[in-house]
């Protein structure tokens, strides 16, 4: 076995490496710089810290959040590796204590944020520590072209200057062409290994679907995935308290989370959630840096988040143990104007800079083109970031699925929807036109005299979100426009006249709907990881691990992850040596857990 290898044995209990990490890690040994891309859950952590344990050095690790660094610290202890923090958290009293560790040699990895090392007085302790390599996590918030850009990062660029000799390794789990440009000339790497993972997540399912019921397709999602963890993610700070008060009112746990809350509610959420005191949180996009809970098994969006860049980064918060998990995304044409106003007006979650501004309509076309579309969800986001998809059916997404199916006579369908635009003058919005389609007898349609038109009720007999997924279906494919307006209005393209001299290639996809009940599980592509697993000894396991962490105060994966307690439910060990075959059993747990977790399963029927 590989140095490597033993050491990643040694101390987290894994038998092999992920791809890339060999490399990334090799990179670090030898002191070349490096910049490693890989996916969330992809294991960049793994590429700095065997290194630092092998080497018996110290690395610093640039780490963004203060409340991230704590959890990372508590995981490394727990795997027998010597970890601290140097943060304002800190007592002056356990500063010193810090300082005097890291002079002694003792320390493998400290973990500081950006505005640390800028402060003169930090960079003289760890010249005199003899510090030699450098991490960066997320490192592309250094970079303007990114989608989660941090000014404090920008104080990084000094690094080079004041550490001439050391070595920089930069990680981050987005990055297009740009960005990566960026971060390898912010942080001046010198002719750095440049390693890019595959950002295919097989293990996760998605799903676009149509929000046409979204209360009862929120309710279904969190209803298949009871006990399980997931996040749910609203664009607005109001849908997100409203939906979060709704999901309570019918008795499910579920906890707020957005920039509005006060900084203690939002620690209070964080912390509940990370610790399994709670298995649902419902937010903005603000919830997800530094969450580090590894099973989550579901990412829902109510809405169409504003790039590919984000919904890669949010749905990569699922499954990151490599377990099979679920990423719903509610679709409405709609989403993308709504966007659109809100990067206008400056609405809280944008980014107040003009310079963003084209960017950020840029992302949300990509987006949306990929939420409309009609090919394989995996092939696309693999693709988007500029990589090939190799497989005809990646088996674990809507379209793959065969989830939808072709709206019949597809080509009438538009043909009635852009002569109805075209009759009521090409002068009103969406839920206008609908209502003359459908033939409803409100104030606003008789009032116009548009009843008598010859297109009033055409499509009577469809539901409203029905008849609004197929126009905003047309506006994807640019057969209709839909004016920037405050209150957008319909409009014909060029492209209409096709539509209606049947000339014109029409798709309309929609859900296919299942009988009441049945066929409803989404199928489990990664079935195989519960096979033959005891889901009643799983559960045993579970409560013990949330009440050992709670004793501890480390969140529960700290203790074990959920594949090692599935592991442990499926071949019931007997023996400590069986026990250290286990996933994620490595000396150090096997030495504080091992009896506790073999006396437990003999006390089990
Ligand atoms: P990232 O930082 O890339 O999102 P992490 O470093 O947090 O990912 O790793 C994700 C999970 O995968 C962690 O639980 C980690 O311990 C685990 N992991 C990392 N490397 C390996 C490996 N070689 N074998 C098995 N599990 C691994
Ligand atoms: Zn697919």
């Amino acid at each position: 076995m590989s140095a490597l290898l033993e050491t990643i044995s040694r101390h987290w209990g894994y038998d092999s490496f992920r791809p890339l990490q060999q490399d990334a890690m090799q990179a670090a040994l030898d002191r070349r710089d490096s910049l490693v891309v890989m996916p969330t859950g992809g294991g960049k952590s793994l590429c700095y810290q065997v290194p630092a344990v092998m080497r018996g050095e110290v690395t610093l690790v640039v780490s963004p959040l203060i409340s991230l660094m704590k959890d990372q610290v508590d995981g490394l202890l727990a795997c027998g590796v010597v970890a601290a923090q140097m943060n304002s958290s800190l007592t002056s009293l356990e500063q010193r204590g810090v300082e005097k560790d890291l002079m002694e040699g003792k320390i493998r990895l400290l973990f500081a944020s950006p505005e640390r090392l800028a402060m003169p007085s930090f960079r003289e302790l760890l010249k005199r520590a003899g510090v030699k390599t450098f991490a960066i996590d997320e490192a592309h918030c250094i970079s303007h072209w990114g989608h989660d850009f941090r000014p404090e990062y920008r104080q990084l660029r000094s690094l080079r200057q004041h550490f001439p000799d050391a070595s920089v390794h930069a990680y981050t789990a987005t990055a297009t062409q740009q960005v990566r440009r960026d971060i390898a000339e912010q942080l001046a790497l010198r002719d750095p290994l440049v390693l890019v993972g595959d950002f295919d997540r097989p293990n996760l399912t998605y799903r676009v679907l149509p929000r046409v019921d979204e209360q009862k397709q929120i309710l279904d999602v969190v209803a298949r995935h009871k006990d399980e963890a997931g996040i749910i993610y609203c664009t607005r700070r109001k849908d997100v308290d409203s939906l979060s008060e709704q999901l309570r009112k019918r008795g499910i746990d579920a906890v707020a989370y957005h920039a509005g809350m006060s900084q203690e509610e939002r620690r209070a959420a964080q912390d509940a959630f990370t610790a399994e005191k709670c298995d649902l949180v419902v937010a903005t996009v603000a919830f997800g840096m530094g969450i580090d809970r590894s099973n989550v098994r579901y990412i829902l969006h109510t809405a169409m988040p504003k790039s590919i860049e984000h919904y890669q980064q949010e749905t990569g918060r699922a499954g990151r143990d490599s377990l099979e998990a679920e990423c719903v995304l509610l679709y409405s044409g709609a989403d993308v104007v709504l966007w659109k106003s809100m990067i206008d007006r400056g609405g809280e979650e944008i980014d107040p800079d003009p310079r963003y501004r084209e960017a950020a309509v840029r992302h949300l076309n990509d987006i949306d083109r990929y939420c409309a579309g009609t090919v394989c969800r995996h092939r696309a986001l693999v693709e988007y970031f500029g990589q090939r998809y190799e497989s005809p059916n990646c088996n674990a997404c809507d379209i793959c699925l065969g989830e939808t199916e072709d709206v019949p006579e597809a080509l009438v369908v538009a043909q009635k929807i852009v002569s109805c635009v075209y009759r009521v003058g090409q002068a009103f919005g969406v839920g206008h036109v609908i209502s003359v389609l459908r033939g409803e007898e409100t104030e606003k349609v008789r009032d116009r005299g548009h009843d008598r038109l010859s297109t009033y009720g055409l499509l009577k007999g469809h539901g409203r979100n029905e008849v609004r997924d197929w126009i905003y279906q047309l506006v994807a494919q640019g057969f209709l426009a839909q004016t920037d307006d405050q209150y957008p209005v319909l409009r014909l393209t060029n492209e209409a006249r096709g539509v209606m001299r049947g000339e014109a290639a029409i798709r309309l996809r929609q859900p296919i709907v299942t009988k009441k009940g049945a066929g409803k599980a989404p199928k489990k592509q990664f079935g195989e990881s519960w096979e033959g697993v005891d889901r009643s000894l799983f559960d045993v396991l579970r409560t013990w691990r949330r009440e050992e962490a709670q004793e501890r105060g480390v969140p529960p994966y700290v203790i074990f992850s959920d594949r090692t307690l599935r592991e442990i439910a499926r071949v019931r060990p007997t023996t400590l040596v069986a026990m250290r075959e286990v996933y994620g059993v490595g000396d150090a747990k096997l030495e504080e857990f091992g009896r506790k977790v073999l006396s437990l399963l003999a006390g089990v029927d």
